[in-house]
């Protein structure tokens, strides 16, 4: 290819990517600071970091761009965004962008590739059969009303999502949320085996057509059935329902479930029996924070379980470090460790010890739990992970803070 058609091609893409995100003008105001790069977790093994792709576009070299693998390690956290002094739209528009043309190019790491062909073909990324989406729920007593079972109309429609559906490491968080809703008195349902992905991860992977047709499924099974709102345990059910169906008119009110229980705090504090004495830290998730600034509500619930000593990592709120599962990591655990050879979670949890204390150290009570709080499904396997290769972190305890509410309601289990 000559230098003036690469140089053409690269302006060409610039502009679709310009033309398709909302404020994507802002891209040509990039002063190459390098800002978005310093607060990138993986800009140091990336090829082109935030900041290079950009100056790679400008200068004609699109194909290079698309030949590496390395972009791959984009994990959408957005912290890049945050930090951007232009507010260039950088996870939104441009790396998002890259991901789906190299999908199209076959640029496509197999772990991930696979992850995909299963949301294809079985409507979530793990594979699993449609028919045991509720499986989670049996045996809970009262029975979780199955929208298409129930025939009537509910107040809250819960969006349980793929992993805290199907994850074994998961299910207590979901059977939890199920009791402390019927603690509270909630009039709510599931879809069950209607419900699929919500596609927000896939769509942060690059792949859009498959995020509208899980999207346009999802709302196919909404429209079927009366409700007043829906609550989502995942963020990025919460960020896709929120913000993305919208663009697809697919239109409806919906709250994270750490807002929904926050809102009824005077009723849970009057049910929490139980003292918790644990030092406790909070992962913001970034779909829950950074996207979508939802810092407060997590903490007032820990603040309120009766023991909880909330501390702060040193990276928290809008700052906060990425599990390492967004943007299509969760799939792409191999492949970020061949990169990398450390993974984010491990950094993360090792900022969670110096903040409660070590194991079995002189900086921390004996007697006192240390627990690091999570807010999102894919957190727990991920952290867990963690806390058995990074050393101090083997009693570092990792709990929805759904598990907390019900263990200090009594009704864990
Ligand atoms: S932080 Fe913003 S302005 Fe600075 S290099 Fe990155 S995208 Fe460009
Ligand atoms: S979204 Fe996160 S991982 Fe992706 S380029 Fe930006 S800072 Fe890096």
């Amino acid at each position: 290819m000559t230098e003036s058609t690469t140089l053409d091609t690269s302006k060409e893409f610039l502009n679709q990517v310009i033309a398709a995100t909302p404020d994507g003008e802002r891209i040509r105001k990039c002063l190459q600071c390098g800002a978005c790069s310093g607060a990138c977790p993986f800009s140091y093994v990336m090829e082109f970091p935030p900041h290079g792709m950009i100056a790679a576009l400008r200068a004609g070299m699109l194909d290079d761009l698309l030949g590496t693998d390395t972009s791959w390690m984009c994990v959408s956290c957005y912290a890049c965004t945050q930090v951007c002094p232009a507010k260039i739209p950088v996870t939104a528009g441009l790396t998002t962008r890259v991901k789906e043309e190299m999908l199209l190019a076959g640029n496509v790491p197999s772990e991930l590739q696979d992850a995909l062909e299963k949301a294809q073909r079985y409507n979530n990324p793990l594979g699993e059969s449609p028919r045991k989406r509720a499986e989670w729920a049996s045996g809970l007593e009262p029975e979780v009303a199955i929208m298409a079972k129930a025939k009537r109309p509910v107040d809250v429609l819960w969006f349980v999502g793929d992993y805290a559906s199907y994850h074994t490491r998961v299910m207590p968080s979901t059977r939890a949320l199920a009791k402390i809703l019927n603690a509270l008195d909630v009039d709510f349902g599931i879809l069950g085996p209607e419900e699929v992905s919500d596609g927000d991860s896939v769509r942060l992977a690059g792949e859009t057509g498959l995020f509208e047709m899980l999207a346009e499924k999802n709302a196919k099974a909404f429209e079927k059935y009366e409700f007043n709102e829906i609550i989502t345990t995942d963020p990025h059910a919460f960020n896709a329902i929120k913000n993305e169906y919208p663009n697809l008119e697919i239109s409806y009110p919906v709250r994270h479930y750490t807002q929904f229980l926050a809102e009824r705090l005077d009723q849970l504090e009057k049910l929490m029996k139980n003292s918790i004495e644990a030092t406790v830290v909070f992962h913001d998730p970034c779909y829950l924070g950074r996207v979508n600034e939802i810092y407060e509500e997590p903490r007032q619930l820990l603040q309120a379980i009766p023991g909880v000593e909330l501390m702060e990592m040193s990276h928290n709120r809008e700052n906060s470090l990425c599990c390492g599962g967004g943007g299509g990591g969760m799939w792409l655990d191999g492949f970020q460790w061949e990169k990398a050879e450390v993974r984010i979670s491990e950094w993360r949890v090792r900022e969670a010890i110096s903040a409660v204390g070590r194991e079995n150290g002189k900086d921390t009570e004996e007697s006192r739990a240390r627990i690091l709080a999570i807010a999102c499904p894919y957190e727990a396997p991920r952290f867990d992970d963690a806390t058995k290769t990074v050393p101090g972190a083997e009693g570092l305890l990792v709990k929805d803070i759904a598990e907390l509410l019900a263990e200090s309601m009594g009704i864990e289990g």
